[in-house]
């Protein structure tokens, strides 16, 4: 299955924004964004290499970059996204971030189950997860209301588990979903609206991207 493989720092630095790719690290002093915000590359000194101008186009692109790289997906995966959102009756772009929101992956990050979402990447694709009690190990399979997410039986025995259990209370969890943390059983109540989803790309510019 592909994935990302470069550094996941570069990619902020590539796109200039904090992709929230790291968990824990981006909020801290060691976050590459804080200590040296220029494009990656062997010119990036320490006085800063300077981002040059770009046309719309670019910065439509850069858009479209940023939420891939924040949701994790590749370029074939998102194409098929954003056509599936166009489809859909409302507004394209809230339609995409209702999408990639829906993500698996996306969920067991949003429920607190994992500091970024590489990191639910990884739970969910080594079969820590149950979606209506089946273990699921695709974390681009989207969520429905009412679907209920959970541990399943044999994870629970994990370090991992052990340490998250005791953590779990100071996460937020967005209204769209619940969360029995006794449990750790997580449900989705309804699916989020487009508004209520806070990202770091502007969604009008991707639909702006795809419809040249
Ligand atoms: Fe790295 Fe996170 Fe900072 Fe991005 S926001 S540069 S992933 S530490």
């Amino acid at each position: 299955m592909a994935r990302y493989t470069e550094a996941y720092c570069r990619l902020c630095r590539r796109t200039g924004t904090k992709l929230m790719l790291k968990g824990q690290r981006c909020f801290g002093e060691k976050c590459a964004i804080e200590r040296r915000n220029t494009p990656p590359g062997p010119h990036a000194s320490s006085k800063g290499r300077r981002r040059s101008k770009v046309s719309d186009h670019g910065i439509q692109l850069m858009e479209k970059q940023k939420a891939k790289y924040t949701y994790g997906s590749y370029e074939r995966q998102f194409r098929r996204f954003f056509d599936e959102a166009s489809r859909l009756p409302g507004i394209k772009g809230a339609n995409l971030l209702v999408l990639l929101e829906r993500r698996l992956d996306n969920v067991v990050f949003r429920l607190g189950f994992a500091d970024s979402r590489s990191q639910a990447r990884q739970i969910v694709r080594h079969g820590h997860i149950k979606l209506n009690g089946r273990k699921t190990d695709v974390p681009s399979c989207l969520v429905k209301a009412d679907d209920v997410i959970e541990w399943r039986k044999e994870s629970t025995k994990s370090e991992y588990y052990k340490i998250l259990i005791e953590k779990i209370e100071d996460k937020d969890i967005p209204a769209w979903l619940s969360l029995e943390k006794e449990n750790m059983v997580g449900k989705v109540l309804a699916l989020p609206a487009g508004q209520e989803i806070r990202t770091n790309f502007d969604e009008k510019a991707i639909v702006e991207f795809y419809s040249r």
